[in-house]
């Protein structure tokens, strides 16, 4: 029988209820549990699939295609464990399952109602993965939203309800809060926290265990009072003080026998978790060697979220170059006005010794980031090309290599005289916008002798997608002509996976999201690649400014030596 832990959040949103259930679920995979984490959204969408980034940061896709709250992303990431679309649901999903039941008759002329009938939904799904895996141990459900909204209503009365109907130990729940640290006063105040715990505690929660988010630590006195108040023994209130990184969570909440207490409490016999390796690695992120700087030409950059997995993937791939990555996030848009002329570009990627174009949808911004591109392909800075990446890639390319001045995409332009990048072909007859792409992940050959081979040192890879363009086969030949290698294609060769230059020290684009594979522990090879192609043009920027220094250092020496002559 699985245990159920449940993970909320109070007084303000964005405390991270994710990483704090992911860094859980890190620590019981440690004490050789099987873990899976599901995230419950209160939203009616029926998943993120539709949402803007701006609104909802980035949509994490999984193997089967599902996409999915970028919490999933931690979720994979600390645990090293793939999900599945059944570990997402949001009420949309809930109330899409109900009406379809309704019409088909199943719940026999009875009126449908949100208790029992969404409730019950809820219920089925929060046992769903674990009868689905007899071998599943814990069941970490993290539900979004902040205790309070009336959105979230159903799915804590849902919880409140499975709790009753399961034995005492089989459940628990961890309560996340924002313990406020007030400077004019020079301490923390403990108000919110019994606030949120009472508005809990009027659904019918009693929290087990509380999380503590602050930015000073607890301490002896404000912990006795929240336990008090909060009506729970103190050893169950810990403190959840920031962390330089995100994955220094694990180790903080295993330093205050977190893990340990929830096995107690849940009956789980246990070894004491081996979290050597990940202090190990923790310790590496902590204190790189050098950095290097990396610019990210994108349309959503305002909003750190909307590129969440490429922001850890650059942290993985930093780990084996030790080096921390130091992500410059450029405005695609900053790029298209008229003025930015060859200095300008300069300016802006002042001391970038790689830059990355992530994935997107829509025109904005288009033509900034095939400057960009240009700028990366002509001055030999090492360029990454993800999805939309690719495509604008092939654009710039296409207009300055193949001679097909009005190369574009038929996404930004369907009456564009050279669709180098066009529509797929089992999505033409697509009307539906909700998971239609072409999702999650597909097998990919890659070209022997090619980067993409030796950054993977296999033939036969697998990634995840999210899209619905392709590179246009009818040009493919010209491109090869001018110097293009399509070194990554599907197994039947018909769709274009990975384009690289081969001339170039590092110009690659993939039409996949390498971004959703990378792991703290398996930083994606072509991540790890690219990151260690801009350390080494750093080194050689580095060398040529050193001899442009000594050169001039000779100069003015020979200069004075003259003048004293
Ligand atoms: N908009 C492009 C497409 O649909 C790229 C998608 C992406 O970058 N995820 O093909």
């Amino acid at each position: 029988m699985a245990k159920y832990l449940f993970v909320t959040g109070g007084v303000v949103s964005a405390l991270g209820k994710g990483i704090a259930a992911a860094s859980l679920g890190n620590l019981l995979k440690a004490r050789g549990l099987n873990v899976v984490l599901q995230k419950f959204d209160p939203y009616l969408n029926v998943d993120p699939g539709t949402m803007s980034p701006f609104q909802h940061g980035e949509v994490f896709v999984l193997e089967d295609g599902a996409e999915c709250d970028l919490d999933l992303g931690h979720y994979e990431r600390f645990t090293d464990t793939n999900h599945d679309q059944h570990n997402n649901l949001t009420s949309g999903r809930v109330y899409e399952t109900i009406l379809s039941n309704e019409r088909k008759g199943e719940y026999l002329g009875r009126t449908v109602q949100v208790i029992p009938h969404v409730t019950d939904e809820i219920k089925k799904r929060i046992t769903m993965s674990a009868e689905k895996n007899p071998d599943i141990d814990v069941v970490i459900t993290e539900i979004g939203g902040t205790v309070g909204d009336i959105e979230s209503l159903p799915f804590l009365e849902a919880i409140r309800q499975f709790r009753l109907d399961m034995p005492w130990n089989d459940t628990a729940s961890v309560h996340l809060t924002l313990v406020p640290y007030i400077p004019t006063a020079g301490e923390i105040k403990t108000k919110p926290t019994q606030h949120s715990v009472r508005e809990l505690r009027g659904i019918g929660i009693q929290p087990d265990f509380l999380m503590c988010r602050t930015i000073q630590p607890i301490g002896k006195e404000a912990r006795s009072k929240i336990a008090l108040f909060c009506n729970l023994p103190k050893e169950n209130v810990f403190d959840g003080t920031d962390a330089k990184s995100i994955y220094e969570v694990p180790l903080n909440l295993h330093a205050q026998n977190f893990d340990g207490l929830l096995c107690q409490r849940f009956g789980l016999e246990t070894e004491e978790p081996d979290i050597s390796s990940w202090e190990r690695m923790v310790k590496v992120i902590l204190n790189p060697t050098d950095t290097v700087r990396i610019a990210i030409v994108g349309k959503y950059v305002e909003l750190k979220d909307a590129y969440k997995s490429i922001s850890e993937s650059f942290v993985h791939a930093g780990i084996p170059n030790h080096v921390a990555v130091d992500q410059v996030w450029v405005d695609s848009e900053e790029l298209e006005a008229s003025d930015v002329g060859e200095r300008r570009m300069k300016e802006i990627f002042e001391d970038c010794h790689g830059i990355l174009i992530p994935g997107g949808f829509g025109d904005r911004g288009i033509e900034g980031k095939i400057s960009a591109i240009r700028f990366a392909r002509t001055n030999n800075i090492p360029f990454f090309g993800i999805c939309l990446g690719l495509q604008c890639a092939m654009i710039e390319i296409g207009r300055d290599m193949v001679d097909l001045e009005k190369a574009c995409s038929a996404e930004f332009d369907p009456t564009a005289a050279h669709q180098v990048i066009n529509l797929m072909e089992e999505q033409k007859k697509i009307k539906n916008m909700g998971g239609t792409m072409r999702l999650g992940s597909w097998p990919c050959h890659l070209k022997p002798g090619s980067r993409a081979y030796f950054s993977y040192g296999q033939l036969e890879i697998a990634e995840r997608h999210r899209h619905r363009y392709e590179v246009n086969n009818d040009y493919r030949d010209r491109f090869e002509e001018a110097g293009v290698v399509f070194s990554g294609t599907s197994p039947d060769g018909g769709l274009v996976e990975i384009m690289e230059l081969p001339t170039h020290p590092f110009f690659v684009g993939v039409q996949f999201h390498p971004e959703l594979k990378s792991r703290p522990h398996r930083p994606h090879p072509l991540f790890k690649s690219f990151v260690a192609a801009a350390v080494e043009h750093q080194n050689m920027c580095r060398e040529d400014e050193a001899q442009r220094q000594a050169e001039t250092d000779t100069d003015d020496e020979s200069k004075s030596s003259r003048s004293e002559a």
